[in-house]
């Protein structure tokens, strides 16, 4: 069959495919693809282990760019020709190149460069996927391009991590739990602190406590906050705090290192990785959503609705009217899977917190024992001795004007007699 395809009216290009598509094995291309990515990117991490430097995505003196690392890796002709069409190179390329001939963005290295960057071609080959897969030759195509995408992923996850790290929490929650803030900057209605003073305190008070009977790595920060010590607003520290009650949503990329293409492609599958996801990681989110099934439903949209629904039906309205379209949808400039696990791990995060058991009053053996007050007791006790009178715990009392029953305490404690 003779396939024309026209891009676009005004640029009205057009070229035969239909030839370049019976020669070209696109899945053995795809797996070539992968193992040339692997084998490099390991090799990358075998060698800054090694040599201990680190793996960034722009070029710096004293550490491997992972973007150079990735220059004998070839591109079929066919894929990144549809792909240049519609994302030209940008300028400053052009300059560095000298020429403008697009057969020369042959390998993945030269198409990151000449799209700005890892980053950013990352970001143009989701968009390319998502909205123009239609000008590709087909389905194993597609494919092919859902490959170029995940290698350089794979690229980027090979780095020190911090771009993952900017986009975990995309959105703005309330800082004591998992539902999106409306009239104040950092509660949600049920948290203010004037319209619902007791819900505020008393999530506080579970946080507060939760962090000080677990190992949490905040205690020193909340105890800096009690003694005034932190200049930090609290809601801010807050924040964080709760999310430190579950596993970070980026750690689904280890279970599913292709996550992303996987939801380009097949939405449905996407979203059973990430129920399975729950079950291992968000156990109490899990029992509440898992009868959720993506097969019932049309579009993630919906699916993950009918999720926000379980958790919160009135949060679920509020998400219909107001975010769907901004950040569960497909203009979302987040992932969308990723916005949803960001909800997940906060409800998770909630749910821990409150579980907790709430211990009340001074923990048993904790009461710091002023050691001035310890030494006028022992200097009390060997006077006392010294004049060889019988020590009386009364006494001393009296005479420091304290109460007998810590004299007794701390003689107890310090085995003074
Ligand atoms: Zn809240």
């Amino acid at each position: 069959m003779f396939i024309t395809i026209y891009i676009y009216g005004s640029i009205g290009f057009k070229w035969d495919r239909a030839h370049i598509h019976m020669t070209i094995n696109f899945s053995r291309e795809e797996i070539k693809l992968k193992k040339k990515t692997q084998t490099i990117i390991s090799r990358a991490k075998e060698c800054s282990k090694k040599s201990r430097v680190t793996i960034v995505a722009k070029r710096r003196k004293g550490s491997i760019c992972i973007i150079d690392q990735l220059k004998n890796i070839s591109l079929l002709e066919s894929f990144t020709t549809v792909f240049l069409k519609l994302n030209p190179p940008i300028p400053y390329f052009y300059k560095r190149s000298s020429d403008s001939d697009l057969s020369k963005i042959n390998t993945l290295e030269t198409l990151i460069y000449s799209q700005g960057g890892l980053e950013k071609t990352i970001n143009k080959l989701i968009a390319f996927l998502r909205n123009d897969r239609k000008y590709l030759s087909g389905h194993e195509e597609v494919n092919y391009g859902s490959m170029v995408l995940y290698s350089c992923e794979s690229a980027m996850f090979a780095t020190n991590k911090s771009h993952y790290r900017t986009i975990r929490n995309p959105m703005p929650y309330c800082s004591l739990c998992w539902r999106r803030v409306e009239y104040s900057k950092y509660y949600c209605q049920e948290h203010h602190p004037k319209q619902s003073r007791n819900q505020h305190y008393s999530s506080r008070a579970a946080l507060f406590s939760a962090i000080k009977n677990t190992k949490s790595e905040f205690q020193i920060e909340l105890q800096n906050h009690m003694d005034k010590k932190q200049s930090t607003q609290l809601a801010l520290l807050m924040y964080k705090w709760t999310q430190s009650f579950a596993e970070q949503p980026i750690m689904i990329k280890k279970q599913f290192p292709n996550i992303d293409v996987l939801y380009i492609q097949n939405w449905k599958k996407a979203a059973v990785k990430i129920q399975q996801f729950c079950l291992s990681t968000y156990p109490r989110t899990y029992n509440k959503t898992q009868y959720v099934v993506p097969n019932s439903f049309e579009n993630w949209e919906s699916w993950s609705l009918s999720i926000i629904a379980e958790l919160d039906p009135t949060e679920a309205i509020f998400w219909e009217i107001k975010e769907l379209s901004e950040w569960l949808g497909f203009d979302s400039p987040y992932p969308p899977w990723m916005t949803l696990l960001a909800v997940l791990q906060r409800h998770e995060a909630t749910e821990v917190i409150n579980s907790l058991p709430q211990p009340r009053g001074v923990k048993k053996g904790s009461t710091r024992i002023n050691p001035r007050l310890t030494k006028n007791i022992c200097d009390e006790i060997s006077n006392l001795k010294h004049n060889s009178q019988r020590i009386n715990q009364a006494e001393i009392a009296r005479k420091l004007d304290i109460p007998r029953s810590t004299v007794n305490r701390i003689i107890k404690k310090y085995d003074l007699l």
